[in-house]
């Protein structure tokens, strides 16, 4: 299985401000002081020395992770990743018209859908565009954001074969050669995790969701869905200050995802849904206390920040 992350904000687009680019640059230069980076090989081992919070960023685009098995792909919501995702596919099969793709969607919130009216291959006939989930208002949210009186462009002029699929909540359906399971979390609006399986493989995307009685039992439901994921996409919009003071928004910290995992077995945390409030620095800080939590439970579970264009396989 293989998994392509295109956008991981949450809430709104937050672009790197150019403050912030420069502070960067700032950064890199100071280091280079005394270098002697006169060629193409030493620059580039300048780079893979760098901290990742200097030479990178999380990125600013809302939702959108891209999964494969063998030659199927499934998408994980539309937010304003797919419009990367959409330039990528259409230099294949996407471009004739000949492209298929499925989309679940975890929920209804903007930054879960605003990405369509931009998702290029959408446009183009032949192409076939099926979103599912559990939602009984599904197609309505997507027909309403692209209402003249937001979006000069109706979702019924896009050419491509756009369909709109129920699937229930709490058993399995099969799509092509994968099987999904979606799950309702606790959070506004109605989001579902799901469960994706393919052959000898499972991720769990858990985006917006909170965790409120946060005890052995209260999280043992959590647990038994997460149980043994290759991959947990987790919602850790906060830090552990931050929670305190915003009870009922329906977001997660690292720290509940690191417990969750160890409890779950899951061999592979991302952090997901970042804040907009938190620059790269605050991102990578969530990932260093749930680093150290997991080393002191003796967890052999390996967390990483999901970041634009990350890749992860196995
Ligand atoms: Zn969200
Ligand atoms: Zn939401």
């Amino acid at each position: 299985m293989k998994v392509k992350f295109w956008g991981t904000r949450g809430s709104i687009p937050t672009p790197l401000p150019p403050a912030a680019i420069e502070g960067k640059i700032r950064q890199a230069l100071r280091g280079a002081v005394g270098l002697d980076l006169s060629s193409e090989a030493a620059i580039e081992r300048y780079l893979q020395r760098l901290p990742v919070t200097i030479c990178s960023t999380v990125g600013g685009n809302t939702p959108c992770i891209e999964v494969r098995a063998g030659q199927q792909m499934l998408v994980l919501d539309a937010g304003s990743g797919l419009r990367l995702l959409g330039q990528e596919l259409m230099k294949a099969e996407f471009g004739k018209g000949q492209g298929a793709v499925d989309i679940l969607i975890s929920h209804t919130h903007w930054d879960h859908l605003q990405g369509l009216p931009f998702f290029k291959p959408g446009f183009v006939r032949g192409n076939r565009v099926t979103f599912h989930s559990p939602h009984a208002h599904l197609e309505k949210a997507f027909v309403g954001q692209q209402d003249p009186i937001y979006f000069p462009v109706p979702l019924s002029y896009l050419s491509g074969d756009i369909q709109f699929r129920h699937i229930p909540a709490g058993e399995w359906t099969q799509i092509g050669a994968m099987r999904v399971y979606p799950f309702r979390m606790d959070h506004p609006g109605e989001s579902y995790a799901y469960r994706i399986e393919g052959e000898n493989a499972s991720v769990v995307y858990a985006t917006d969701s909170e965790y409120k009685q946060f005890d052995q039992a209260a999280g043992q439901i959590y647990v038994d869905f997460f149980r043994n994921a290759d991959l947990l996409i987790f919602d850790a919009q906060y830090s552990f200050n931050d929670v305190l003071d915003k009870q009922d928004w329906g977001h997660s910290t690292p720290m509940i995802g690191a417990e969750l995992a160890h409890r779950a077995g899951v061999r592979r945390l991302a952090l997901f849904h970042h804040d907009p409030l938190s620059d790269d620095e605050a991102v990578y800080s969530g990932l260093k206390q749930a680093e150290s939590y997991l080393a002191q439970r003796g967890s052999p579970c390996q967390v990483m920040i999901a970041s634009e264009e990350l890749e992860v396989e196995w």
